[in-house]
């Protein structure tokens, strides 16, 4: 049997395995829910990039908010990897996985002031800069230390992705970048600014994108900027095309990585623009089909109008169906000679918004593991604690090694800070 989009995860006679770990044992050793990665899937996605941007000045910066467990970071660091940062947090992680600051490029709308100190003094490589405020506030941080920040404008494309709305982000209503046709001016503002130096520009127009025309026509409006604003004097040595590569959840064909960057390189060089820098920052597509999430059946609830598989993973685990209507495939661990049964799939939270996967057919008894496919991208990294539930723990597989890479969150540490009012 065939499973969407995950290289790595695969039948062996009735058992699924990641690489060479059968996932029944990975979820008996460690518990459910459990997140489990496979480290090979991650390094031959990051491959597809990299052999295509072999031989020129290049950085590949992850998306690290995608999945920012320490080992993932430390995986790509150690693979050459820099970092696309959104928050002061996730850079004090890069430096706890050992990653090198000045690989990292700081993107967001709301950088705050101290966000903006803690990184110049770490070393950032670049601030992308999202609006005309945020260019003042840094160049006032950066002079207020004695040095300069170097910056690349976010330009909005004004191009639609053609992908969910919640996640489709260079289209002229999104909060996003600077718009395309103030761009150039703004640049002007940016050069004089005595606390900034102007080093590159930067796009990124969504998520889980399935098609090259979109990146193509953004580069061609980002290329048009480049001229116009070098056309004022002001130099732009990299070029940052952002991330938004989409996976195979189900059916969905995007190309790969690779056929994606030469394409646009292609482009790059027919406008004779090969000699920049080129940047690139996926998520998703470096881990996403590399990941499942590991839940066990609690009880089956068979209904008039629904079957329900009532399992211990829910909605605070993996967001993504709750939260954009996601599809994500669905497998047994074990395969069972029993006729499977048309169910929703759904968790303990006190929601009906939390499901994991509706009308999935499937031959399970309670006890038995399901693994959530393709869940290794903006799975754990956006899981909460509702209804005091703590966070699943978390694996990562090479071959027929897996080691624990966090430990399940305990009820103790859920309310550690927390502080009852004085009794009189
Ligand atoms: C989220 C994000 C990315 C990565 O997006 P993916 O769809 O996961 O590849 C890249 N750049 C910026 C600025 C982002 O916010």
């Amino acid at each position: 049997m065939k499973l969407p989009g995950a290289p790595h995860v695969a039948y062996r006679g009735h058992e699924l395995f990641i690489e060479g770990c059968a996932l029944n044992a990975l979820a008996r050793q460690f518990g459910t829910p459990l997140y489990v990665y496979s480290r090979s899937a991650m390094l031959e996605s990051l491959a597809g990039y990299q052999r295509a941007l072999a031989g020129r000045d290049h950085l590949i910066c992850y998306a690290m908010k995608a999945n920012s467990n320490l080992a993932v970071l430390q995986t790509f660091a150690q693979a050459g990897c820099g970092f696309d940062i959104v928050s002061g947090g996730e850079l004090e992680r890069v430096l706890a996985a050992g990653g090198d600051p000045s690989r990292v490029v700081f993107s967001g709308v709301g950088k705050t002031a101290a966000e903006m100190c803690q990184a110049l003094a770490t070393g950032v490589s670049c601030f992308n800069v999202e609006s005309e405020s945020e260019l003042t506030l840094l160049s006032e941080v950066a002079q207020g230390m004695g040095r300069q920040a170097r910056i690349s404008l976010r330009v909005n494309p004004d191009v639609d992705p053609k992908t969910h709305p919640y996640i489709s982000t260079g289209l002229k209503g999104n909060k996003f970048g600077v718009a395309h046709d103030r761009a150039a001016e703004i640049y002007r503002h940016a050069a004089a600014l005595p606390g900034l130096e102007v080093v590159g520009i930067d796009c990124h127009i969504g998520s889980q994108i399935t098609e090259i025309g979109p990146y193509l026509d953004a580069l061609d409006r980002v290329l048009d900027l480049v001229e116009a604003v070098e056309a004022q004097g002001i130099k732009l040595h990299h070029l940052d095309l952002g991330g938004g590569l989409g996976i195979t959840y189900t059916d969905e064909q995007p190309p790969e990585a690779e056929t994606l960057v030469r394409s646009l390189l292609a482009r790059i060089d027919a406008r004779s623009h090969g000699h920049r820098k080129i940047l690139f920052e996926p998520g998703r597509s470096l881990v996403g089909n590399a990941g499942v999430l590991l839940a066990s059946v609690i009880y089956l609830k068979p209904g008039a109008e629904k079957n329900f598989c009532i399992v211990d993973a829910a909605m605070n685990d993996l967001m993504r169906p709750a939260m954009y209507q996601a599809w994500m495939g669905m497998a047994a661990c074990t395969l069972r000679d029993t006729p499977p049964v048309l169910m929703d799939v759904v968790g303990p939270v006190c929601e009906s918004g939390d499901w994991l996967g509706r009308d999935r057919s499937l031959a399970v008894q309670p006890g038995d593991a399901i693994a959530v496919l393709s869940a290794g991208a903006y799975g754990m990294s956006m899981a909460s604690n509702y209804n005091s539930r703590g966070r699943a723990a978390e694996v990562m597989v090479s071959g027929n090694e897996a080691w624990l890479i966090r430990e399940r969150e305990t009820p103790a540490e859920l309310f550690r800070g927390e502080r009852l009012l004085p009794t009189r």
